[in-house]
């Protein structure tokens, strides 16, 4: 460790966040300064980030209004796709499709609208600084403006995460820094890979708590005299592993905690918790693995490979439509229809919430609709296990 003390020369949303995920890959990065390697995922969210800000700017730049050029988006992505020296067929043509609907789900955009693209902001919160980038926003009237952050991750966040997101209570204390006539701020998560955006906002209590623990946070960097690591499902993407010796010694599967005894819950609890942070680690490293063996199968029928044989297929899933699937099972069974129905039909959840938001001209109004079709609705319910680390 380093004999100075440590010192923040400024903060960000990363550098918290990532103390807050991992202090050991806190200290890798910022105290010991060692080289990041960043994987794919990093890379390639950092690539269709860079597209965006480009299209985007040159649009503005020009000062047009009407669709952005998808031509021009792919042929950037093609560009930083070598730069970043990034490599799969299934990746490539994952960036294509966001790009693509990025580009039609933005549908005419008047240059006008947009206020600024990759805005730098320096937030003084007590004694830190914080810096950051927002990647655009957009002006919606007289008094509001939309941040919008653009995502590239797989897995949707939850409303919980949206609301509580630190990242974007800075953006909205930036926002109403940055543009003191600003009175409303939207903050939009636009998580890329679904096409789907996630709204929040924030109110001045939430806003003076974001400070409070952004305060708490940082002094707590620059205090900590011991860095654990924390393994998570993330670590197979860390740009620290290879530093790192608890990724080293998951990897082989170490096991520091055997319950002999079941009767002792405590020590239950102690191996299910490491099992199930292995679990979390071997599985995304499995995962890992077989996206390179995937790679080659894209130009191999098969491969034989330490005594095993791997081949691609594909799985089928079936949909039926409703009218149709009703006629065949009415003709061949002879029941009523509305037996069928009353047997066979349930409605999917995603797709009735898609229409709830669709129709309902408001939260207030979608809130209550929910909770009419809640009331209609039958429930069933199964035991689940529900763990979270309790702050010590
Ligand atoms: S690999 Fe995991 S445990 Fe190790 S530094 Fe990175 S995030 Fe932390």
């Amino acid at each position: 460790m380093s004999a100075q003390p440590f010192v923040n020369k400024h903060l960000s949303f990363s550098r918290l966040s990532r103390f807050e995920t991992c202090p050991l890959s806190f200290r890798f990065h910022y105290i010991d300064k060692r080289r990041a390697e960043p994987g794919p995922p990093l890379k390639f969210g950092k690539l269709v980030h860079a597209v965006l800000e480009v299209l985007v700017r040159e649009h503005m730049e020009d000062e047009r209004t009407g669709p952005l050029s998808e031509e021009r988006a792919l042929e950037l992505f093609r560009q930083g796709w070598a730069k970043e020296g990034l490599t799969g067929m299934e990746l490539f043509e994952e960036g294509l499709e966001i790009l693509g609907a990025f580009v039609r789900d933005q549908g005419d955009l008047d240059h006008r609208d947009v206020l600024a693209i990759e805005k730098e902001f320096h937030l003084q919160v007590g004694r830190f600084t914080v810096l950051g980038f927002i990647d655009r926003v957009d002006w919606v009237d007289d008094e509001t403006v939309e941040v919008i952050d653009y995502k590239t991750n797989r897995v949707l966040f939850t409303r919980e995460e949206v609301d509580h997101s630190l990242q974007m209570s800075l953006y909205d204390l930036a926002a109403r820094q940055i543009w003191p006539w600003v009175k409303n701020v939207r903050l939009t998560f636009h998580m890329l890979r679904h096409g789907v955006r996630m709204r929040t906002e924030r109110t001045p209590e939430q806003l003076a708590a974001a400070r409070a623990y952004v305060e708490t946070l940082g002094a707590m960097t620059e205090e900590a005299t011991d860095f654990p690591a924390r393994l998570n499902s993330n670590c197979v993407w860390c740009d620290h592993k290879q530093h790192c010796p608890a990724y080293a010694d998951a990897l082989k599967g170490k096991r520091d905690v055997v319950c002999e005894d079941t009767a002792d819950l405590e020590a239950v609890a102690r191996e299910r918790e490491e099992v199930a942070r292995l679990a979390k680690v071997l599985y995304a490293r499995k995962k890992e693995l077989e996206d390179v063996l995937k790679a080659h199968l894209e130009d191999h029928d098969e491969l034989v490979l330490a005594g095993v044989r791997y081949r691609m297929f594909n799985t089928t899933k079936l949909e039926y439509p409703f009218e149709p699937t009703l006629r065949v099972l009415a003709g061949a069974t002879g029941l009523p229809k509305d037996e069928l129905v009353a047997r066979l039909a349930a409605i999917d959840k995603k797709a009735l919430d898609r229409l709830v938001k669709e129709v309902a001209q408001d939260r207030a109004r979608a809130r209550l609709l929910k909770a009419e079709l809640e009331n209609v609705a039958s429930k069933s319910h199964s035991p689940r296990l529900w763990a979270k680390e309790v702050p010590a």
